[in-house]
């Protein structure tokens, strides 16, 4: 493999605080970066630049990590844009939108979510999305789960059984059989093709107990855990989340002060989903609070077709500076070096020497036109492991 130098790069953000400025971004100017074997391999001044096989000229533009997008439902059929419109129209979102799009799912063919999957995937990649995270969820049954994580597994490492996302139409009689078929027959066939475990802990979803059972399966069968709550009401998610050591718990719209003490204590990240606030028109979390708490945040699209169709990561940047009150560059830091942490990765999510070459060379000055301009796409060039994926905007 050839060596590649990143040249005339005007702001080089390696969210390394051992790095450049000593900021939580490591920012380094007139920098220079140069990729081996997929890996970076030196990060300095540009004047220094050691020789390389090839040369891609940043043009003097800002190179920020690929993000980590740690929160998606990559892989469905159908769409909801009607139950959208209703709601803009005044309608509340309750959660009962997931059965049509698990109706749709089942009846899909495996090419049909393949490509489907495969479209948003480029989009992702086209927006600067250099790691994803991917849920079933919506097939819940055993094989379409299983079809699901398997088809997850053909754009990223990162999978999660949801198989408790919501108890589906034909078990609404019977909750307890379902959570039995989720942690026995379902995760028996799922496990295989997931590193994660997940539940939905949330008004009209599952319960605390029920939740409880379901990771404890997920342990048990070697998987790592993580969780939505606190997204519809104030629930035992994020307290469930501490019990368990989980990575993460994901929403966080509604935290009572003990909710965010047992988060820090137990050190679980905490993955804001503005996109998902923004698309159902309800509150957004308070990311201030949960910062000032010492916990660890981070930023994902919750790309789904019923509260989030978004795939942009720089949306989601400009949303929580905007409407989370973070500044862009916690939010910056919380979409690369937040999200790997929430998926406890240490080879992505910076630019470390040693890192994963994931980068975006942004046809911007500054990380900070992520923010600045909302709705347009600054990415220039996007390589994932040292290989280029894209070439600006699609
Ligand atoms: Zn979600």
């Amino acid at each position: 493999m050839t060596s590649t130098l990143i040249a005339n790069i005007g702001e080089l953000v390696t969210c390394d605080a051992s790095l450049g400025d000593g900021s939580a971004l490591g920012i380094l100017r007139d920098a220079a970066l140069v990729i081996d074997e997929g890996v970076v391999t030196w990060v300095g001044a540009a004047t220094d630049a050691p020789a390389a096989d090839e040369i891609v000229d940043a043009e003097g533009g800002c190179v920020v990590p690929g993000f980590v997008d740690s929160h998606t439902h990559l892989v469905f059929a159908g769409e909801r844009s009607a139950e959208f419109a209703a709601r803009m129209a005044g309608a509340s979102y309750t959660g009962g939108g997931i059965a049509t799009t698990v109706a749709a799912t089942r009846a899909a063919s495996t090419a049909q979510l393949r490509s489907a999957a495969a479209r948003r995937f480029d989009e992702m990649t086209a927006s600067g999305t250099t790691t994803l995270e991917a849920k079933s969820g919506y097939g819940l049954t055993v094989a379409d789960e299983a079809r699901l994580l398997e088809l997850s597994g053909e754009f990223t490492a990162e999978t999660t059984f949801l198989g408790a996302h919501v108890v589906p139409p034909e078990y609404v009689h019977n909750r307890g059989a379902y959570v039995d078929l989720v942690c026995g027959e379902m995760l028996a066939a799922c496990a295989p093709h997931a590193r994660w475990i997940d539940a939905f802990c949330d008004l009209g979803a599952f319960d605390a107990d029920e939740t409880r059972r379901v990771l404890r399966a997920g342990v048990a069968a070697g998987l790592m855990p993580r969780l939505h709550g606190n997204q519809l009401a104030h629930g035992s998610g994020a307290l469930v989340a501490a019990e368990f050591d989980a990575a993460s718990v994901d929403h966080c719209n509604h935290l009572l002060d003990s909710d965010i003490d047992a988060l820090a204590a137990a050190g679980v990240a905490a993955t804001l989903l503005p996109a998902a606030d923004f698309c159902a028109r309800t509150p957004y979390p308070d990311a201030r609070r949960l910062l000032d708490a010492g916990i660890t945040v981070a930023l994902a699209t919750d790309c789904n077709p019923g509260t989030s169709y978004v795939t942009s990561m720089p949306f989601v940047i400009a949303l929580a500076v905007r409407e989370l009150g973070m500044t862009p560059a916690e939010a910056l830091w919380a979409a690369t070096a937040g999200g790997a942490k929430a998926l406890r990765r240490a080879d992505v999510g910076t630019l470390s020497v040693g890192a994963r070459a994931d980068l975006v060379v942004l046809d911007a000055p500054s990380y900070v036109h992520l923010a600045y301009r909302p709705g347009s796409n600054p990415t220039a060039q996007v390589f994932r492991r040292g290989v280029r994926v894209s070439s600006g905007p699609r």
